[in-house]
């Protein structure tokens, strides 16, 4: 009797589970171990643009084809699939080809609750089955290009009059072409500082939107490092010196004038170091920054240490984010748009390389950046 009033409740709750899967707009897929689809929705039978009977019990390989962004096709390896898979970059054949997220989950109803009851009928199910969803990413794609649009246009359009601003606020500071006084100096002062940042957030704004649009252009030559940090430390010797600190490039120490050749795109490279040493100097009140240059294991490996206010351990998993500062009494007052490293980031990362930070709050940071190496 309680067996049957076991069943009765399974009963019910299937068919309120199978409603709702029949119902909701992502599609749904189950299959077996072996691949065969033992459960389709009508949303996953829309986007693969088959019919929901011809589809059963015939291998998802057959029924859902998908696209990556190089236009190879996804391989539906069911043995291989020991853990969820979670992608967005795909898109699937069906009338059209449309972008979705997939989401595609193990599961051993072994160890589902109510297993022994259903035991004696899985309906096809193996021991390790597949639950498959696909949701149809198009609208929010799309959404999210004219956002991409917007920014890149609105940032490129803003910085010309950005540029005239800065430029006329240079000619009411030179004593040459104008002549103001004290006061009005300061407030002119405060001035240029905020169109510096503004001229700033927009080219890094810019940037941004090129590196998630993956329109970053990288322009690969071979660079000589250790020329190519000399200068590039040279070029910011001003800034630090001006902050009181000092900075210097060290070579490797333990080898004699060693050369290291990468291939990267120059000007990317130098934003690269520049936004590490800048950040260095913004963050530092005394002592001074380093720039090393090392290699192993194929790599070439570019340090920037600071003896500043260094990291939180609560902070130092976030920089890299997008728009994250570190809050705090001391960065509160430094200006910034939270996006350098961001950029940084991902401009390593483009270029095949891998950047990391270590550093301890009050004790200063070092920030790594390492590129493959060419002989
Ligand atoms: P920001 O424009 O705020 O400097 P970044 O993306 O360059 O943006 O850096 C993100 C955050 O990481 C900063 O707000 C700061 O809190 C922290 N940070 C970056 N570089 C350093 C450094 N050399 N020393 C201490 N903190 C740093």
């Amino acid at each position: 009797k309680r067996r049957k009033k076991l069943e009765e409740t399974a009963y019910a709750n299937a068919l309120q589970s199978d409603l709702a899967i029949r119902v909701i707009s992502d599609g749904v897929i189950v299959c077996n171990s072996a691949g065969h689809i033992l459960l389709i929705n009508p949303a996953a039978v829309r986007l693969s643009g088959w019919q929901t009977g011809d589809a059963l019990g015939l291998e998802v390989s057959s029924v859902i084809h998908l696209l990556d962004e190089q236009n190879q096709e996804f391989v539906w390896d069911m043995k291989s699939m020991k853990e969820p898979i979670a992608r967005n970059d795909l898109r699937i054949k069906g009338a059209k080809l449309t972008p979705v997220e997939m989401n595609i989950i193990p599961c051993d109803i072994t160890k589902i609750p109510d297993y022994k009851i259903i035991s004696g009928r899985t309906g096809g199910l193996s021991q390790d089955n597949f639950i498959i969803t696909l949701r149809d990413i198009a609208l929010e794609m799309k959404s999210e290009e004219a956002r991409m649009d917007f920014i890149s246009t609105a940032s490129h359009e803003m910085r010309t009059p950005v540029a005239t601003i800065d430029g006329y606020l240079d000619l009411a500071l030179n004593p040459n072409t104008a002549g103001i006084d004290e006061r009005a100096r300061g407030f002119l002062e405060k001035a240029k500082e905020a169109s510096k940042h503004l001229g700033r957030l927009f080219a890094d704004l810019l940037d941004v939107t090129k590196i998630d649009d993956q329109r970053q252009e990288l322009r690969y030559e071979k660079i000589d490092v250790n020329k190519f940090l000399g200068s590039a430390v040279e070029a910011l010797r001003g800034l630090a010196e001006l902050k009181g600190l000092t900075i210097q490039f060290a070579n490797d120490e333990n080898r004699v004038n060693p050369i290291y050749y990468i291939m990267a795109d120059a000007r990317v490279l130098s934003e690269i170091v520049s936004n590490l040493i800048e950040n260095a100097v913004k963050y530092t009140e005394k002592g001074g920054i380093t720039v090393k240059v090392g290699s192993n294991d194929g790599f070439v490996t570019i340090s920037v240490k600071d003896t500043g206010i260094g990291i939180g351990p609560e902070y130092i998993s976030h920089i890299f984010q997008k728009f994250y500062r570190a809050d705090n009494r001391d960065t509160r007052e430094i200006g910034g748009t939270g996006l350098g490293l961001y950029i940084v980031k991902n401009s390593v990362e483009n270029m095949h390389g891998k950047v990391w930070v270590e550093s301890e709050a009050g004790k200063g940071s070092e920030f790594f950046v390492s590129l493959p190496r060419v002989k």
